[in-house]
């Protein structure tokens, strides 16, 4: 189980009832002053509570207080958020309303592509870290979707992330389908999620059909074979509504050819997913290279002309730190 959240904490000891604590919940996480609260014409907020607003608004910020950002020429931006202990986080500003949130420190999976990956896993974010990332979005912009795809594996976070995502469904109003739990993949998670009264849109990071393959870019996931979590992930989609969100880092000449379109037909046609295909973003001495555009959308088109929904998704922000974890990174490299 997470720990309870800061807010709750702080307004029970001051002998808040639990609508108190919702209103207060929801003003911040709409990105608005808690002082907004007070608008509620049904509810009254003792002078104790409402004299200890701007210290709880202090320490609210602190969870996660913003000390870079980058923006796109796409109209993205990525923000570098420090936690109170001193260490980093990104998150990003997603066209059409959405924000791409960190769920850990580092990652232990250690996908062979990705910046965050090298470092390893440094520690889980709190439900509040998680939570603070989307009210700072939402001072700057509207914000109706909330993507777990930055820094960290979802799941490997489970408890947090969860209390995160039933926060946002509740009190944050947001609907099921625009929270997308972005995964590797683990036998046991679709289970998990099913139970849930807030049932998130699951993306899951394919990113090849080959078994042997996918053990070497991933290499710390865990274990289990890409036909089961394709039934698995099917399982959950018709069953939730929301389709599967296939992500698949376009590598060239790794996971980029025929043999792979081939395999993605057999594995998705008549599923209720949809293939995204996004070209690799340079990550320093990572030894790939990026497809060319041309290849990426032939792809896209061939499977659409198959039988299984596809497009071509480019990372937001690519011309600023593009990759996931870079700023930090560089960051880190200028501290
Ligand atoms: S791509 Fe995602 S799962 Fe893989 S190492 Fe990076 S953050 Fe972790």
């Amino acid at each position: 189980m997470s720990a309870p959240l800061h807010l709750h904490t702080r307004l029970a000891a001051l002998g808040a009832k639990p609508r108190h604590a919702e209103l207060l919940l929801r003003a911040w996480l709409a990105g608005t002053p808690l002082s907004k609260a007070l608008e509620n014409r049904h509810c009254s907020f003792s002078p104790t509570i409402v004299a200890e607003f701007p210290a709880l608004e202090r320490e609210l910020d602190l969870l996660a207080t913003p000390v870079a950002e980058h923006t796109g020429s796409d109209g993205s931006a990525r923000l570098l958020h420090a936690l109170a202990d001193g260490k980093t986080v990104e998150s990003v500003l997603l066209l059409r309303d959405g924000v791409c949130v960190s769920s850990q420190v580092g990652c232990a999976v250690g996908c062979t592509f990705c910046m965050t990956g090298r470092e390893g896993l440094i520690r889980n974010l709190t439900a509040d870290e998680i939570l603070a990332q989307v009210a700072r979005a939402r001072r700057i912009r509207n914000v109706r979707r909330v993507v777990f795809m930055g820094m960290g594996e979802p799941s490997h976070n489970l408890a947090h992330v969860l209390a995160a995502i039933d926060v946002l469904g509740n009190e944050g109003r947001f609907g099921h389908k625009e929270l997308v739990f972005s995964t590797v993949g683990d036998k046991k998670l679709f289970d998990k999620l099913l139970a849930r009264a807030t049932k998130p849109a699951i993306a899951l990071s394919l990113h090849t059909t080959r078994d042997a393959l996918r053990a070497e870019l991933l290499p710390r996931a865990p274990k289990a074979m890409v036909a089961e979590l394709v039934t698995l992930a099917e399982h959950y989609a018709r069953a939730s509504g929301h389709p599967i969100q296939v992500q698949w880092t376009l590598l060239a000449d790794v996971n980029d050819g025929d043999d792979e379109l081939a395999a993605l037909v057999e594995l998705f046609r008549g599923k209720h997913a949809i293939v995204n295909f996004i070209p690799f973003n340079t990550v320093e001495g990572a030894g790939y290279e990026r497809p060319s555009a041309d290849r990426a959308h032939a792809m896209a088109k061939h499977l659409s002309e198959h039988g299984v929904l596809s497009k071509v998704r480019l990372s937001a922000g690519q011309d600023v730190d593009g990759a996931c974890g870079q700023l930090r990174a560089r960051s880190l490299a200028r501290n």
